[in-house]
């Protein structure tokens, strides 16, 4: 994979697939959840409740994809991840999961780019810098077996964003290119 990171707004990127972090009833919400839907008008959340009323809900670390509207992507991939309570009843795994999946569906579909907000650093409360080392350890799990995608790293934060320019400044194996929208 080629890593890019970017400072700005997930809804203004273009990739084949924004992965979006919901929540179980695939409805909406705040934060980037609310974003993505604002952005992308009212064909996402008519395909998530489709969805939802053939599968009841979306399991932590479970990946549903939907078109992308208005948004400048082929997908949305709603994935939801840990709510943080203390470390020990499995987040690390469960948010692990939602990267993975996405980029195993993103292989399966055949796609190029996928970006990614950080999942669970918002209302879910995962720390931060914990929350990166998640994500440091998929891309090195990952890296082989996604060669030709482009995993875009987004966040509207630059305190969120330099902590992944330091996780990934200097990595020998990422093509890393870094810009702000
Ligand atoms: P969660 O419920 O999974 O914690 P949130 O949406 O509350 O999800 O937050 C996840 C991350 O997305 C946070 O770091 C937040 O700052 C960031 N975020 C919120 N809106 C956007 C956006 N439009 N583009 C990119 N990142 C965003």
């Amino acid at each position: 994979m080629d890593i890019q990171l970017i400072q700005g707004d997930i809804t203004k990127v273009s990739a084949d697939a924004i992965v979006n972090a919901a929540n179980s009833s695939l409805m909406g919400g705040g934060g980037v959840d609310g974003a993505i839907h604002r952005a992308g008008g009212p064909e996402i959340l008519a395909e998530c409740r489709e969805i939802i009323s053939r599968i009841g809900s979306c399991n932590k670390g479970q990946v549903v994809p939907t078109s992308a509207g208005r948004l400048k992507a082929r997908y949305v991939f709603h994935t939801v991840g840990p709510v943080w309570q203390g470390g020990a009843a499995g987040e690390a795994e469960l948010l692990a999961r939602c990267y993975e999946g996405s980029l195993e569906l993103a292989r399966e579909l055949g796609l190029s780019s996928i970006a990614f907000p950080a999942i669970s650093c918002g209302v879910y409360g995962y720390p931060k810098e914990e929350a990166v080392q998640v994500v440091r350890s998929v891309v090195d799990r990952w890296h082989e077996k996604t060669a030709g995608l482009t995993v875009i790293f987004v966040n509207l934060s630059r305190d969120m964003h330099r902590l992944y320019e330091k996780m990934f400044a200097g990595d020998a194996g990422a093509n890393l290119s870094e810009r702000k929208i």
